[in-house]
């Protein structure tokens, strides 16, 4: 039976995604050169910032790439302001904080999008504040933040903004050419609908180049790797072959089937028939649907019974239908993850699932 992953990432790819890492590729060789070349303009592209932006992929997972972007890009000399709305929010700030930065937040609860007047506040309030960063779509409950609200208070200030899109990226519609927005990090294997085990952060070509030798990691070191990239279009540590061809596929991919906005209405429609189904059951959908993002929904339980997340958990994973935990701080809870390569008859089978266990 196939395994249908109903998570945030890895999720369930294409046969084609899959099948575009049988081949051995040597690192250094010309047609390797060119796989990373198609890569970073694609992921530029997911984007619109071919003009002014940069794409740089690195080795690991989304947190990877989050710290080679706050190594990179703030320094001692800066203070960050981290605007924080769930687990992905804190983890930006820890972040900073562990490499030895100035880190600020601003916290709202769980169910809350941020809020820019807030923002304008703190900013306003404190002039040794350089750098602001948020996390798009925080997959900790599935909450969509007002990016490019955000985007113009922060540029009105003048100050450089960071932003976690991992769970957006691909999907939700972010444009580099009209909103400004610094560095944007995201991987391989959430709206992409890629492989785990690449990260990107798509920064400002005018910031990297203030950032040469500021970031104190020599692996997370964004402009010492796009120095490489411009001169030999290598990277300088073993790049993940198989990762990065099964990458470059699912962007072909994401283009064929229309780009973000496609993509975006595909998961709209899945978050719409898990929400219908899940509530029809009982289920309540834990957000406000107008901050809800079509990426990942987050339920409570039904209240008529006992709830045990590993017993659900168990019961839908004999079929092959994989959910996701809750990550709320207070009361119990589940996820369903809305994206990936799975089609309408998958939402409608774990919809049937749900509604068997009755
Ligand atoms: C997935 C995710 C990350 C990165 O997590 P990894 O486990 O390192 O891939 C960061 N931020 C958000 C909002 C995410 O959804």
């Amino acid at each position: 039976m196939n395994q249908r992953l109903f998570t945030p990432g890895p999720l369930t790819t294409d046969t084609r995604v899959r099948s575009a890492m049988l081949f051995d590729w040597g690192s250094r060789d010309a047609q390797f050169i060119a796989l990373s070349n198609e890569l970073r303009v694609r992921l530029l592209d997911v984007v619109n910032g071919r003009t002014g932006h940069v794409a740089i992929p690195i080795q690991g997972s989304g947190t990877f790439a989050l710290e080679a972007m706050a190594a990179t890009l703030v320094g001692p000399e800066h203070k960050l302001l981290v605007l924080v709305n769930g687990t992905y929010g804190r983890r930006l700030a820890t972040i900073a904080q562990r490499l030895g930065r100035a880190v600020e937040t601003i916290e709202w609860p769980e169910d809350v999008p941020v809020d820019t007047t807030r923002v304008a506040d703190a900013l306003a309030a404190d002039r040794l504040i350089t750098h602001v960063a948020v996390v798009h779509c925080e997959t900790t409950t599935g909450i969509l933040n007002p990016l490019n609200a955000i985007a113009t208070v922060v540029a009105r200030a003048g100050r450089v903004l960071l932003v976690d899109a991992m769970a957006s990226f691909g999907a939700l519609p972010i444009d580099l050419a009209v909103t400004p927005i610094a560095a944007v990090a995201a991987s391989s294997n959430k709206c992409v609908e890629g492989v785990p085990g690449l990260g990107v952060v798509i920064v400002e070509k005018a910031i990297l180049n203030e950032s040469e030798g500021r970031s104190p990691s020599l692996s997370l070191d964004l402009a010492d790797q796009q120095r490489e990239f411009k001169t030999s279009g290598q990277w300088r540590f073993t790049p993940p072959v198989q990762v990065v061809a099964a990458t470059v596929e699912a962007l072909r991919l994401l283009e064929a089937e229309g780009g973000p906005p496609a993509r975006l209405v595909r998961y709209k429609r899945n978050y719409e028939r898990v929400r219908e189904g899940l509530t029809a059951l009982g289920y309540a959908l834990y957000l406000d649907p107008t901050v809800q993002a079509p990426i990942i929904a987050t339920f409570r339980p039904q209240p008529s019974r006992p709830f045990n997340f590993d017993v659900l958990y168990s019961r839908l994973a004999r079929d092959g239908l994989m959910i996701y935990p809750g990550k709320l701080t207070a009361g119990e809870a589940f996820r369903v993850g809305c994206i990936g390569a799975l089609t309408d008859a998958d939402f409608e089978a774990l919809i049937q699932a749900f509604a068997s266990l009755d």
